[in-house]
């Protein structure tokens, strides 16, 4: 895309009401960030000017959605906004049955309890944090089975999300099908940057899949995002809906789960749906215990609905080039300064290379992490770390993983900022790019036992004594 001709995704949308913004000193941020631990997710949201920490739960609901909301039907059984839900999940994903839940996670849980049997293994393209979670507490071990394009933050293949075919068939051979109950598929993939998945990968997938009888489950939280690039970028493709390809998408597979705080424009809900009668009867059961009643799953009526007019936005194409354009705008202009990020660009994200950013810090040093402190401290835009803090430990060893990718992720919140405050990123980014060798690492002094990259606390190591 040419994001210089700003008309091709100029936002489709004009502002009705406004929050102000606060701009603070660089005395008061760096009171807040130790305040933190250097954490950015422990800052408090007012000590923030821009904040990118994430897309989750942070978009701008349209009027539409607004007034929807007035008509959040609150029976305890039976509302009429899971109805409609139902009926809109029906029509844009194409699965039979539905089970809400609060947010991603619940549903992830449902399905690890439905689908896992401990000692088994569940292959995915790339780890996502809380869906690994999920499958180890209900005793599987995750293996990771995506292309090694994806770990190289330099690679420009145009679906960085796909299987390695090889691999899963590997593991196949290895442990026997009868220990794979599914494959784990995300659209796009969060980690490896917001990275695709093309629909012949997908295929593929699936048809190794059956001929082992193993399932696919699709990781559907921006699945949208993932039929625009395959609009875009697959062949043959061009002249199909984003509509069209979701569906055509989720027919390759037996379930999904849906964190609906992505794509689905609401700041909170999710969603699993899948096509098996036995195990929908199973999940409606389990779902009362975890989340709320089967009809609306820890959700008010309004949440509901919100989320299925969310549906219909959210397939709007104009929507979309706008979203997408946006994280490409930024992306294109940091690479022409010269600084490192993934690429290609993926959809929700900008991703800072935090390893090449800051080469002079080695990995114990938590460059993601201190990049995005300084960012901070630069200018109070807030980040996410993506890399060494996020991936944990194994659980089996007790050692530190070591991913290959140590990453700032720039997160976009969908239809809430403009073209200047991406102006004010870029600038700002400069700035610490122009200052990088004074950066001089983190030390983690508090480290929670799980996803500890939430609440992990950090101290800045001192600065190295000048070489004699
Ligand atoms: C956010 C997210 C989840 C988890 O969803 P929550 O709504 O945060 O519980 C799962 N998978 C992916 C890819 C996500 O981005």
């Amino acid at each position: 895309m040419r994001t210089r001709e700003k008309r091709a995704w100029a936002e489709p949308f004009k502002i009705k009401m406004v929050e102000p913004l606060r701009v603070t000193t660089r005395e008061a941020r760096e009171a807040a960030l130790a305040e933190a631990g250097y954490n950015t997710f422990l800052l408090h949201s007012e000590d923030v000017y821009l904040d990118l920490l994430t897309d989750s739960g942070t978009n701008a609901m349209s009027d539409r959605q607004w007034a929807g909301m007035m008509l959040g039907d609150e029976a305890y059984a039976g509302s009429a906004n899971y109805y409609r839900l139902e009926a809109k999940v029906r029509e844009a994903y194409g699965y039979r049955h539905l089970v809400p839940t609060h947010q991603g996670r619940g549903a992830e849980h449902l399905l690890s309890r439905l689908w896992i049997r401990p000692g088994d293994r569940v292959p995915g393209n790339m780890y996502f944090t809380t869906t690994r979670l999920h499958q180890e507490l209900a005793g599987a071990t995750f293996v990771d089975v995506i292309i090694d394009e994806a770990h190289d933050a330099t690679s420009l293949h145009p679906f960085k999300g796909n299987v390695d075919l090889a691999k899963l068939e590997a593991l196949i051979a290895e442990v026997g099908a009868a220990r794979v109950p599914y494959v784990s598929v995300a659209a796009t993939v969060n980690m490896a940057g917001g990275q695709p998945i093309s629909l012949e990968n997908l295929r593929a997938t699936r048809e190794l899949c059956q001929r082992h009888g193993i399932k696919v489950v699709l990781d559907a939280t921006r699945a949208i995002e993932n039929a625009w690039f395959i609009q875009r970028r697959e062949p043959g493709r061009a002249g199909q809906s984003i509509a069209d390809i979701l569906r055509e998408t989720c027919a390759l597979t037996d379930a999904c789960t849906m964190s609906a705080k992505k794509d689905l424009l609401v700041n909170i809900g999710g969603f699993l749906a899948l096509n098996d009668d036995a195990s929908f009867e199973e999940a409606r059961n389990m779902v009362v215990v975890y989340e709320g009643l089967h009809t609306y799953g820890g959700l008010a009526g309004r949440d509901m609905e919100a989320m299925a007019i969310g549906i219909d936005e959210a397939r709007a194409e104009e929507h979309m080039t706008a979203r997408i354009g946006q994280v490409h705008y930024v992306a294109d202009a940091l690479l022409a300064e010269g600084i490192p990020i993934v690429q290609p660009t993926g959809g929700h994200a900008v991703f800072l290379d935090a390893a090449r950013f800051l080469p002079h810090l080695p990995q114990k040093a938590y460059p993601a992490q201190s990049l995005a402190a300084e960012l901070y401290l630069e200018s109070g835009i807030r980040a996410m770390e993506r890399g060494m803090v996020s991936a944990g430990r194994d659980p089996s060893t007790g050692h530190e993983h070591q991913p290959k990718l140590e990453l700032v992720r720039l997160t976009f919140p969908r239809r809430v900022y403009t073209q200047a405050h991406c102006d004010v990123l870029i600038e700002s980014i400069c700035r610490v790019w122009d200052r990088r060798e004074e950066v001089t690492g983190l030390d983690m002094v508090y480290e929670p036992r799980y996803l500890r990259f939430f609440q992990a606390r950090f101290q800045p190591r001192p600065p190295a004594a000048p070489a004699a």
